[in-house]
Parts: structure tokens; C-alpha cells; sequence
């Protein structure tokens, strides 16, 4: 069997848990082993109809008072029993950060290698897999040999696919079309035997974030700060509020300032984002900050350094101070008439 295990809010599954359910599939067609999931928490029984639509047969749905909320050492025994009981060869999860954390204590437990951040799987003697590192800027081909191959799947690389929307390996070697997809998965209710210390970390309250305004993640147009704001965010923030849907984000040296909280943090630590514009002021464009921003449609770098890394990077550039230069946008777009 090959198990996906998905990420839900109240039973509504994440976009990179559909993208994960859609490698699982590819993974079971080519092994001929039927799909199934695994989902925790409130209202996981939920996702039986998402789920099935991307060709899972079965939800296992976890149940446990002390699994409603997350632990991730629990979460991993949780996982490692549902595949032992169900003779799963591969366990695919989304390359989230619990995702990635579950999967990572299901390997401890079974003593085995998880490979993490893949994009494709060829099965054949082997898992021979294809895989990012280093915030995506390199790519791996390796084969993994597992009694339980362990993935995750990196985001916002597989385009999430129903199972009804084909696939190039849709059959299953015994005949029966893996591409099933057809109404909800049956609801089957798994309760792991979990001990107490898999409980020592485990989530015990949430705090909402006092950031306002649009996401980093769904801004259209994100103006990022960096060291070189010298912590004055205003003139940014000032252009922000100016453009609709768009969001202020910062460089991790900002956020190690204690200039910006780390919600703001865009690259491989902090949000990944995707706006047509992102334009970037005082950042000088290292590798760990560009891997958050690789899904801007177009940068505009703000550096008084000529040879800072991002310019080369940058669609288009200005060589000038940043309290010098965005002010003088602001009002420009005020000119044009585009101020609140
Ligand atoms: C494991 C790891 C993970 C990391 N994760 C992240 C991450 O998620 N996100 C991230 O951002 N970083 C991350 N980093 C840190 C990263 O390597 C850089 O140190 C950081 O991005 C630098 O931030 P910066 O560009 O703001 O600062 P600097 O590198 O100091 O650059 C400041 C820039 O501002 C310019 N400047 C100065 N004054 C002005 C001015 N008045 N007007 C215009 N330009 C000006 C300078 O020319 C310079 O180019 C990570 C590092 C590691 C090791």
C-alpha cells in the first residue's frame, strides 16, 4: 500500500497535502499497491471526499484524546503503526513543517532514511527519486532502498491533480485502474498505541499573529526590507498601503534585528512567496532570501551596491538609497492618482 498523509483544517486538506495525495497516486500506479490516507485532528473524517477524489481508497483517520492536537513524536509512532498495520511500502507527506517533522520521527522510529523535498518518483528495483536542496537551488537524483520509503513532497512543485484528471501511469498491475477518484474514500477510524513520552513535545496553545493586512503568501506585491531600512520601515510600509493587496516582508538579518517579527521573514526559514512584483530594498539577494522569493513573476532591487548579489538576479534595479528612492514612488503613484 502506499499511505499520504495529509494536513487539513477541520477537514478542508492543504494545497501541498493534494499536491502530495497526487505523487502518492503516481507512486501507487506505479507500484500496482492501492492508496490510502492517513489524516489527524478535528474533523479529519472531513477529508474523505477530497481525498478520494485524488484516488484514495481509505482515510485512516486517527483517534486518540491526545492526538487531536499536534505531536509530532506521537503523530510519527501514529504513522509508523498505520503502515506496519497495513503493509504500506511508502509513506508520502507534504514537505510542510510538520509534514516534514512527522515524517522525520516516523524515520527515527523505523530506523530508516527519509527523503525529503522530492518532485518525481520512477519505481522500479528501486525508488530512484528526484529531489531539491538547499532551498531549491540544487537538484538531486538518488535511489532510495526502504523496507518503508519515507518522502515528503516539495511545495508548490507537483501541480495538484484529481485522479479523474489522468495520469501518464493510471494502471495498477493487477488491472484494476488506480485512477479511481470516483466519490469519497471510505472512513476507517485508527487508534495508534501511543506512550507517554511521545507526548513530550505537543502543542498546548495557539496564539494568533498580531500581524495585519494581506498574507505574505497571497500579497500581489511585497515590499521587502532589509538591513539596509536600517530598521526604518516607514517609507516601505507608506508604499505598501498605497498598492492594493500588497504586503511589507523583510530579510532574516531584519528580523534578527528585532526590526520585523518573523512572519515578515521571506527565503528558505520564512515565507515563500509568489507576487507579480516583489520589490526589494536593502536586500543584497543572498541565496537562503532568493529561494523565498523564486515565484515573483518580477523583482525590483533597491541597493546602493552595484554589485549586490541581487541585482543580477533583479528584473530591474535602481542604484540608490531606499529612503531616497521608494518615498520618491509613493509619490509618483500619488501623482498618477493611486493613493487611498
Ligand atoms: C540556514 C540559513 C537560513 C537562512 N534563511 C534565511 C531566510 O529565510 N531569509 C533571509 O532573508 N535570509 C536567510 N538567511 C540569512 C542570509 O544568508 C543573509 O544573511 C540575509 O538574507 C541578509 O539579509 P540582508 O540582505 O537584509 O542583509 P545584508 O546582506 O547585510 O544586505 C544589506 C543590503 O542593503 C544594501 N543597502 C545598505 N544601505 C542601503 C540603502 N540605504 N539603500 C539601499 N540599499 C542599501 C547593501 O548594499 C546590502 O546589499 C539564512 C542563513 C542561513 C545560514
Amino acid at each position: 500500500m502506499v499511505l499520504a498523509l495529509v494536513e487539513h483544517d477541520g477537514g478542508d486538506v492543504d494545497d501541498v497535502s493534494l499536491q502530495a495525495l497526487t505523487l502518492a497516486r503516481d507512486v501507487a500506479a506505479q507500484t500496482g499497491e492501492p492508496l490510502e490516507a492517513v489524516a489527524f485532528g478535528a474533523g479529519a473524517e472531513g477529508v474523505a471526499e477530497q481525498v478520494g477524489a485524488y484516488g484514495a481508497e481509505t482515510v485512516r483517520v486517527v483517534e486518540g484524546d491526545d492526538l487531536v492536537d499536534y505531536a509530532p513524536e506521537a503523530y510519527g509512532r501514529a504513522v509508523v503503526q498505520c503502515a506496519e498495520e497495513t503493509g504500506t511500502e511508502a509513506v508520502v507527506a507534504p514537505g510542510t513543517d510538520r509534514g516534514a517533522e512527522v515524517l522525520a520521527h516516523a524515520a527515527a522510529k523505523l530506523n530508516e532514511t527519509m527523503a525529503a523535498e522530492v518532485t518525481d518518483v520512477e519505481v522500479g528495483d528501486s525508488y530512484e527519486i528526484t529531489r531539491q536542496r538547499w532551498g531549491g537551488t540544487l537538484i538531486e537524483h538518488a535511489r532510495l532502498t526502504a523496507d518503508t520509503n519515507l518522502l515528503t513532497v516539495a511545495p508548490n512543485e507537483i501541480s495538484a491533480s484529481e485522479a479523474s484528471g489522468g495520469s501518464p501511469r493510471a494502471e495498477r498491475s493487477d488491472g484494476v485502474s488506480a485512477e479511481t477518484g470516483d466519490g469519497a474514500a471510505d472512513v476507517s477510524a485508527f487508534a495508534p498505541d501511543v506512550q507517554d513520552g511521545d507526548l513530550r513535545v505537543r502543542l498546548t496553545r495557539v496564539e494568533e499573529s498580531d500581524v495585519e493586512g494581506v498574507p505574505l503568501g497571497e500579497a500581489r506585491v511585497v515590499v521587502g526590507g532589509g538591513r539596509g531600512t536600517d530598521g526604518d520601515y516607514s517609507a516601505l510600509e507608506e508604499l505598501a498601503e498605497r498598492i492594493p493587496n500588497a504586503a511589507v516582508g523583510s530579510s532574516r538579518a531584519a528580523v534578527n534585528e528585532g526590526w520585523r517579527p518573523h512572519d515578515d521573514q521571506i527565503g528558505q526559514t520564512g515565507a515563500k512567496i509568489s507576487p507579480e512584483i516583489y520589490i526589494a530594498a536593502g536586500i543584497s539577494g543572498a541565496v537562503q532570501h532568493m529561494v523565498g522569493c523564486k515565484g515573483a513573476e518580477n523583482i525590483l532591487a533597491v541597493n546602493t551596491d552595484p554589485e549586490a548579489a541581487i541585482i543580477q538576479k533583479a528584473d530591474w534595479a535602481v542604484i540608490g538609497d531606499l529612503h531616497e528612492v521608494i518615498p520618491a514612488v509613493s509619490e509618483k503613484l500619488d501623482d498618477r492618482g493611486h493613493s487611498e
